[in-house]
């Protein structure tokens, strides 16, 4: 039998020899995998750095205030709790902070681009809250803030959600602000896919704009897998700190809280915001190859670090055969709902694209369209045969460069 260790080594083979387009991934420094892989996951420490539950924590304490001054630093915001175990966990101990059990939230769609838990009735967020959605338009595949200021007039939420998983274009914070404050609704901004841009000052930031921000780390913004509550408002900070603990978790992961501590730090420098600009950079590259050769991108491209095409239009395939075909390729991107889609999720019509995680591996725009090509010739041909065939093709440019995260 194969030991754990022994898989993990395989599992490290296989991140060395695929193209990961997988938009939510990513790959951490040396520095934060040695901090998530530290002696710190033996330590308890219920509570908050100076309030804890129990001894010996002098040490976590410092390490955790440290995260929490470093992402108050690049977010430029009054107050962070580190502690969410991920995403999900910091958007129900968020929602709960503010909200009782059966109050109203209105969020993006799942098809349109929204997560499972902004509502979505397979989530925890759709059970405990009374759920409603809004979705992009039709047309334009964009957001449309008058449609969405209608739905919020008629449906009185308590708490309004921005912020998506699959969404390839701005998101205008400030005109989120203006729809919650007509209807008297808290205003979340969940920015887990684009923190890193933010960061680096790429997308509107919406600290000032939002009552409560929630994020992963691991995806732009580069750390370990978890997640983070931030917030300008002293009061709601409160709420927060008592939501995440006692309400929603027990002891803090300290081990990855220092690992959070150095992605932050890490986000900081110039070179971060390099990354971040390349990111953008490689998405448009890759998109406008597409477009050229007449592939249906939602909303017709983008202005972040992801995409979704149009299998169906563009190729006659179903999302889940165009990603199986692309992983026989060793291209690995995930098959996704676009609006509107007639399609079940677990077939669905699109593919997305993102390009953080082979941004970090040391791909630029060249790279990044010759792997666009191989994806239309495997998604043009459609036969296992041809998609194998072009494995060499990708493993000689993945070995073509240099990680510049290392
Ligand atoms: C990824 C994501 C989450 C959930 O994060 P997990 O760490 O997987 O729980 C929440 N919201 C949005 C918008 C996301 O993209």
């Amino acid at each position: 039998m194969k030991t754990i260790e022994e898989m993990i080594m395989e599992e490290n083979k296989r991140q060395d020899d695929y193209v990961e387009l997988i938009a939510s991934e990513n790959f951490v420094s040396q520095r934060v995998l040695n901090a998530a892989g530290s002696k710190l996951t033996n330590k308890y420490a219920e509570g908050y750095p100076g309030k804890r539950y129990y001894n010996g924590c002098d040490i976590v304490d410092q390490i955790e205030q440290r995260a929490i001054d470093n992402a108050k630093k690049i977010f430029k915001a009054n107050y962070a709790n580190v502690q969410p175990h991920s995403g999900s966990q910091a958007n129900m101990a968020a929602y709960l902070s503010v909200l009782k059990p059966g109050d109203k939230i209105l969020g993006m769609s799942l098809s349109s681009g929204g997560h499972l838990t902004h509502g979505h009735i397979v989530s925890s967020t759709g059970i405990i809250f009374e759920a409603t959605h809004y979705y992009v338009d039709e047309k334009t595949n964009e957001l449309d803030y008058e449609a969405i200021e209608a739905i919020a007039i008629k449906e009185k939420p308590q708490l309004i959600v921005c912020g998506a998983s699959a969404y390839s274009r701005m998101i205008d914070f400030e005109k989120f602000q203006k729809i919650a404050k007509k209807v008297g609704s808290y205003l979340l901004a969940d920015i887990a896919h684009i923190a890193g841009l933010i960061v680096a000052g790429l997308h509107q930031s919406p600290l000032e704009y939002c009552d409560i921000v929630t994020t992963t780390t691991h995806k732009t913004l580069r750390g370990p897998r978890g997640g983070m509550i931030l917030t300008n408002d002293e009061e709601i900070a409160k709420k927060i700190d008592k939501s995440v603990f006692p309400g929603n978790q027990g002891g803090p992961l300290v081990h990855i809280i220092a690992a959070k501590a150095i992605a932050f730090e890490e986000a900081s420098t110039i070179s971060f915001s390099k990354y971040q600009k390349q990111i953008i950079k490689n998405a448009k590259a890759m998109s406008e190859y597409f477009l050229e050769k007449n592939v249906s991108i939602i909303s017709g491209g983008t202005d972040n670090h992801l995409f979704l095409i149009d299998v169906k239009k563009s190729f006659g395939l179903t999302g889940n055969i165009a990603d199986a075909l692309l992983f026989k390729a060793n291209i690995i991107t995930n098959k996704n709902s676009i609006p509107f889609d007639t399609e079940r999720p677990m077939v669905t019509s699109g593919i997305r694209i993102g390009t953080p995680a082979m941004t970090t591996k040391g791909f630029k725009e060249k790279e990044f369209i010759e792997i666009a090509k191989i994806i239309f010739d495997v998604l043009t041909d459609k036969t296992e045969e041809f998609a194998i065939s072009q494995q060499t093709k990708v493993i000689k440019i993945l070995r073509g460069v240099n990680n510049d995260n290392q």
